[in-house]
Parts: C-alpha cells; sequence; structure tokens
C-alpha cells in the first residue's frame, strides 16, 4: 500500500517492518487483522493496519462489508508506546537510545525508591539500626537525621547508633539540656570556664542519657543484642551506667536475681 501526505511517499512495498502483530488469522481469511509499524527509506516511521471484511474495522460499501487497509504517520512519541507495549526495549535501544535511557533511568531510580522504602520500613521496624544517614528512636518511634561525625570515631553500626541515640536523648527525652546549652556551641582547642562547666556537665547529662536509654529500651536492646560492652565503647561510660547495663541487658545477671 503507498500513500502519500506532504509530498512524502509512505509505501509498504519499499519500507521495513520493525514490528509487528495479528490475530492469528491467514491474510487469505476475512477475519484476519494484523498491524505493522515501517520504517521508510527516509527514515519516517507509519503504522499499516491491515484487516478482513468479517473484522470490527470493516467498512460498508454498496451494502457490502469490505475489508481495510490503511496508514497513518506516527510520531517518535506515538511509536513508543507500541515499543514498550511489546515489551520490546531492543527496538527502543536500538532507534531511540536516548530515551531508552531515559526509560532505564527512571526505572533505575523506582527501583532505588522501592529499596528505600522497603529499608525505612526495616528501620522503623527495627529490624535494621541505620540507614541512609537515618537512625531510629526507639523512645519516641521516629526516623533522625544520623549526626555524620560519629562515623569518624566509631566504625561498628550498633556503636554508631548508640552515640546518636545519647545525643538525640540528651537533646529530645532529657528536658532541661536544651534549654541550658542549646545556643551553645565549642572550640574544644580554646576551653574557657564556661566551655568547661559545658564539657562536665555534658558528660554528666550524656550518663543520664545513656540510662534513660537502657531503662526505656531494654527490650529494644536485647532484640538487638547489644552488651554492656557496647555502652563500654562510647566515650566516659561511668560505673553506674555499666550496672544499669549489666542489670538491664545481660539475661544471665536476671536469671540469677530471679
Ligand atoms: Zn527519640
Amino acid at each position: 500500500m503507498r500513500k502519500i501526505v506532504g509530498k512524502r511517499i509512505y509505501d509498504t512495498s519499499n519500507s521495513r517492518i520493525i514490528i509487528s502483530l495479528d490475530n492469528g488469522f491467514p491474510l487469505s481469511d476475512e477475519r484476519h487483522i494484523c498491524w505493522a509499524i515501517y520504517l521508510t527509506p527516509s527514515e519516517r516511521w507509519f503504522l499499516y493496519i491491515h484487516a478482513g471484511s468479517l473484522t470490527k474495522l470493516s467498512e460498508i460499501q454498496q451494502n457490502k462489508s469490505v475489508g481495510t487497509e490503511s496508514i497513518d504517520i506516527l510520531t517518535k512519541n506515538e511509536i513508543l508506546p507500541y515499543f514498550k507495549d511489546s515489551e520490546r526495549m531492543d527496538l527502543i535501544k536500538k532507534f531511540f537510545p536516548k530515551s531508552y535511557n531515559n526509560i532505564r533511568n527512571k526505572e533505575r531510580k523506582k527501583r532505588k525508591r522501592e529499596k528505600h522504602k522497603k529499608l525505612f520500613r526495616e528501620l522503623i521496624a527495627g529490624e535494621i539500626l541505620l540507614y541512609n544517614n537515618n537512625f531510629y528512636c526507639p523512645i519516641c518511634n521516629n526516623i533522625f537525621r544520623e549526626i555524620s561525625y560519629f562515623r569518624t570515631v566509631f566504625r561498628a553500626n550498633k556503636i554508631i547508633w548508640l552515640a546518636n541515640m545519647v545525643t538525640h536523648t540528651r537533646h529530645n527525652h532529657i528536658k532541661y539540656w536544651d534549654k541550658w546549652w542549646s545556643d551553645f556551641s565549642v572550640d574544644i582547642d580554646k576551653y574557657t570556664e564556661r566551655e568547661k562547666n559545658y564539657q562536665i556537665e555534658k558528660n554528666r547529662v550524656n550518663e543520664r542519657a545513656k540510662r534513660h536509654i537502657i531503662r526505656n529500651c531494654s527490650d529494644f536492646l536485647i532484640k538487638q543484642k547489644f552488651t554492656v560492652d557496647d555502652f563500654m565503647k562510647l566515650q566516659h561510660t561511668d560505673f553506674h551506667t555499666m550496672e544499669l547495663a549489666t542489670q538491664k541487658l545481660n539475661p544471665q545477671h536476671n536469671e540469677k536475681k530471679n
């Protein structure tokens, strides 16, 4: 079949079939329908449809049902859905490499988003402790931005989580701390008297925070297999904290007591 549109010739006899589909009936059968996407020698696209007289696409001419043939010129955007629906990514890659890369990138992003969602759910469920600079606080049951500094000090995720929890607890679960010191930052090399007090007070409140965590999240800590040693790895952990950790996290200690 041949069609001329705007001085351009679209001809099935000299164009390449790139993709085609039929309903299974042979061409000689009046129930036959087929469609095909063609590429002309001058790289233009068209859709060719052929339908027998006993198909829905048939026409009535002089009270008689007749088969039809048609050619529709397609733009690139109109062809892409045909290729996508036919799951012919190879054709998209071959003829529209830019679109192919875009589709692949979108898929990659989607997979990444889904992975993030899954990990986020695990984070909330307490199955993992840290993810993508976020950590979960079992006291307020929320996700928080991790303090990147701790990654330079500690290597194990467990200890990084614990250090984040101490700071988070100091700011969020021990009320008076932020009231007194929220405007205060320290230059470690130039300690003034107030800075020294801040440091002493901070260490003291950190210990309170650790004990607050042990008291309020002991189930979570046991489930995550935290031990007294993990608390030892944090800076300045004192005797009272160690004693409480031994009491709450060490099942053997509890058994003896019971
Ligand atoms: Zn919290």
